[in-house]
């Protein structure tokens, strides 16, 4: 059987603020995965539209497309367009799933929720010629998954090749995540086992690893497993945790024993209030400084993620925002318009409270106001926006931020990797374009290589943790 797997490209891709690097990051992991579920002798095109031109004129069986909100548009456009040939299609991903209603008159079949139980029941269907319309996720669980189908994925396309997931959710329910939604009717958190997790990583070349879960340490017990397991493998990896794990036990000196050298942070707001609204318990009460003192005592990179235009926000967060992550020494800052995605209980909220001004998915993309606002004007949150992220990564600002860490190792390796990542575009562009993204992984590696400070020690940590300035938001 001929199978064409596709990941469209998102609508910032023909945006004037597109930026090929951020979009040829990451292999199509999930259809990916579902390729797994194929037969061996089954021909396998998966296309991640990001990084190559996609080919319509073929023919295959079955067409399978992995649906986003923002190319939610162009993921129907393939779909008819493949349809109209004759071409069983099939939708499946977040925004399926959110809006399945939308997404069924575009597809023969769709996939609610994560597709390891559904994607093989669907296959056995369609070999029988009988097909269900739609196909939901009850069943929850990663034992016995088959490996992914790394053979498909184009590495030398792609800066992080190597990106893994060996969770699936969160223990956490942010209400204006997508996550709820996607996992809703089942177990919203699972993990690999720690042994399948370990052997995923052994088949990966390389040193260098991302793990894309949405909260690595989110079951300590998996977690410190995986740790145990990676010590001494030699491994340099990043990752994604909550301020609540990295403050709580030690399982974040055990990450960076087996190698955590940046992690991704949802500080999000330092407003109570906000987080309140936006049932983010896990960070009420927590020393922010005290969770970057900790990181950086470990010499672990900071990539802090704030979103702008909670209520609670008035015209002063975005100077306030910002100098915050200067002043603590953050290696990058992801700035977010908050965007009520449909599925999430903030969409549901702001429906019902007739708060919804479009619904153009293409501006569902974290840069543009889809919503009415509360103490500040539209234009000024956008205006706002569009300023932290100039003001963060004015080279001033990255020496300030350099400077914060206390040895030259810690110093450099901060300004090259936020540098790398924001001033060097034409290098990046011409590296994709010569398809030869993947050979500045050594240099990336480097970059992540281990920081010794004086405080590297667990104690040393936890010294960190009570001596810092204590600004707790709560
Ligand atoms: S902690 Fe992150 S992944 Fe988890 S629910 Fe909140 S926003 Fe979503």
């Amino acid at each position: 059987m001929k199978v064409k797997m596709i990941l469209p490209a998102l609508a910032e891709a023909e945006s004037p603020f597109w930026r090929p690097i951020k979009y040829s990051l990451f292999p199509p992991l999930g259809l990916a995965t579902l390729a797994a579920y194929l037969d061996p002798e089954d021909e396998i095109d998966l296309q991640d539209q990001h990084v190559e031109r996609l080919r319509l004129d073929d023919e295959p069986d079955l067409v399978i497309i992995q649906v986003y909100i923002t190319n939610a548009y162009r993921a129907y456009a393939i779909a008819d367009h493949y349809r109209a040939r004759g071409v069983y299609v099939c939708l499946g991903g977040l925004h399926v799933t959110s809006l399945p209603d939308e997404a069924a008159p575009h597809a023969d079949s769709i996939f609610l929720g994560p597709g390891e139980e559904t994607f093989p029941q669907f296959l056995k269907d369609f070999k029988v010629n009988q097909p269900r319309k739609r196909y939901s996720s009850s069943v929850r669980t990663l034992v016995g998954v088959p490996p992914i189908r790394r053979d498909l994925i184009k590495r030398e396309r792609y800066l992080v090749p190597n990106s893994i997931v060996v969770t699936r959710g969160c223990p956490h329910h942010c209400n204006f995540c997508y996550k709820d939604a996607f996992f809703e009717g089942g177990k919203t958190f699972y993990t690999q086992q720690v042994d399948d997790a370990l052997a995923e990583i052994d088949r990966l070349p390389g040193r260098h690893l991302y793990f894309l879960d949405d909260h690595l340490l989110g079951n300590a017990k998996f977690a410190a497993g995986l740790f145990e397991g990676m010590r001494g493998m030699k491994r340099v990896f990043q990752g994604a945790a909550t301020i609540d794990s990295i403050l709580r036990g030690n399982l974040i000196e055990q990450a960076a024993e087996a190698g955590l050298r940046s992690v991704f942070v949802g500080f999000e707001t330092f407003s109570p209030e906000n987080l309140r609204q936006s049932n983010k318990k896990q960070n009420l009460k927590r020393d922010y400084e005290a969770a970057v003192a900790r990181l950086h005592s470990l010499g672990i990179m900071i990539n802090g993620s704030f979103v702008f235009g909670l209520d609670d926000d008035d015209e002063d967060v975005f100077a306030r925002t910002v100098d915050w992550g200067v002043h603590n020494g953050l290696t990058t800052a992801t700035y977010h318009i908050l965007t009520p995605y449909p599925g999430t209980q903030l969409y549901k909220d702001m429906r019902a409270a007739g708060r919804i001004t479009t619904d153009d998915w293409d501006l569902y993309d974290t840069r543009h106001v889809v919503y009415a606002t509360n103490k500040l004007a539209p234009e000024a949150l956008k205006k706002g926006y569009d300023w932290a992220y100039r003001e963060f990564y004015r080279w001033s600002n990255i020496a300030k931020a350099c400077l914060t860490h206390e040895t030259m190792k810690h110093q450099l390796k901060h300004f090259l990797y936020t540098g790398g990542w924001k001033k060097f575009e034409p290098v990046w562009n011409f590296l994709i374009k010569t398809q030869s993204l993947n050979r500045m992984l050594p240099l990336l590696e480097a970059i992540l290589s281990k920081v010794r400070t004086s405080n590297s020690s667990p104690t040393a940590a936890k010294r960190a943790l009570s001596s810092v300035t204590k600004t707790t938001y709560a």
